[in-house]
């Protein structure tokens, strides 16, 4: 079950507990306004920083350097949307000095801990601090919370980790501040990749079918239309009716290929595949294996945000041209 989290901009950052009627767990509802750290460092160096995905602890590597020692709790493969802390998940947040995590309710199965943490320390959701007018909804109105595939607007978080870094550590604020410069100038270079390289595939044909819908701050980014077997979270399961309208969608649009990803089953995936096959006779291939939710294993160019997003948009173009 998804709770949706209320944003309203204005006040000073403040967290709220709030009990949801039947017993369902508390939400957390953070307001916008100036980015306050209340604490500086005091400890040895370097500074223990706990990052839930993959695409978070990349960012605060690029932007803290070697300041900082970053723990990385959702390893290759990991779906942040069910992901459930261990105890030692617990006490390695315990022991961190700062905490990131994404935000928008990814982690929907730690808001509680979250709110714990931030009465202890330094705990931050990157994309909380996003503008809510760039920020996509589902019907039901919850928050897209895969903003790290729009490459422009994930830019903006550099600057979250720059700030409570620079606040928190205030003897190295000038390399947060180059740190962070320096990433985002990457970043923009990685944007305009992308955009340049789907714009390659004709309009038509730009279409991007995927297991979960991960995908549409990419399609307004990139201008490709995208479709999802699941919603936003993976928690709700795709019905026969879903799947049966997909199939329909991929046989009249003509669409020859179809995407997994590492961090969802491939279950749905087929069941398309199957079912454009045997009740249309029309062939459909899978295009290849997208990260959506969780990066490419440690040590490989896909274990990095700029090498995932790069082979997303090498394998789509690759699969649709
Ligand atoms: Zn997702």
């Amino acid at each position: 079950m998804l709770h949706r989290i209320r944003w309203s901009a204005g006040l000073a950052a403040l967290l709220v507990f709030l009990v949801g009627c039947g017993g369902k767990p508390a939400q957390v509802v953070k307001t916008g306004g100036p980015l306050v750290v209340s604490s500086t460092f005091k400890g040895e160096y370097p500074i223990k920083v706990v990052a839930t995905t993959g695409m978070v602890a990349d960012l605060v590597r690029n932007v803290a350097g070697k300041h900082a020692q970053v723990t990385q709790l959702m390893g290759e493969g990991i779906d942040p949307h069910l992901y459930k802390p261990s105890s030692g998940d617990v006490s390695t947040l315990n022991n961190a000095d700062v905490i990131f995590y994404s935000g928008r309710n990814l982690e929907g199965k730690m808001g509680d801990l979250f709110v714990r943490m931030a009465g202890r320390k330094p705990t931050f959701a990157v994309t909380d601090y996003i503008e809510d007018q760039f920020i996509l909804e589902d019907e039901e109105q919850h928050f897209d919370p895969h903003l790290w595939f729009d490459v422009s607007l994930w830019s903006k978080t550099v600057g979250v980790v720059r700030d409570v870094l620079k606040q928190f550590d205030p003897k190295h604020a000038a390399e947060y501040q180059a740190n962070a410069d320096a990433y985002q100038q990457k970043l923009a270079a990685l944007h305009e990749y992308a955009k340049s390289q789907l714009a390659t595939i004709p309009k038509e044909q730009r279409v991007l079918v995927t297991a979960h819908d991960a995908f549409r701050y990419f399609g307004r980014a990139y201008d490709i239309e995208v479709r999802g077997v699941q919603g936003i979270s993976t928690e709700s399961e795709a019905s026969v009716k879903e799947i049966n309208e997909l199939v329909q969608f991929l046989a009249n649009r003509k669409i020859k290929a179809v995407f997994v990803e590492s961090s969802v089953s491939e279950k749905n995936v087929k069941a398309l595949i199957e079912g454009a096959l045997k009740g249309r006779n029309h062939t459909v291939a899978i295009g290849g294996e997208l990260f959506s939710d969780a990066m490419g294993k440690d040590g490989t160019p896909e274990g990095t945000y700029e090498g995932m997003i790069r082979h997303n948009v090498d394998t789509i173009v690759k699969a649709l041209k």
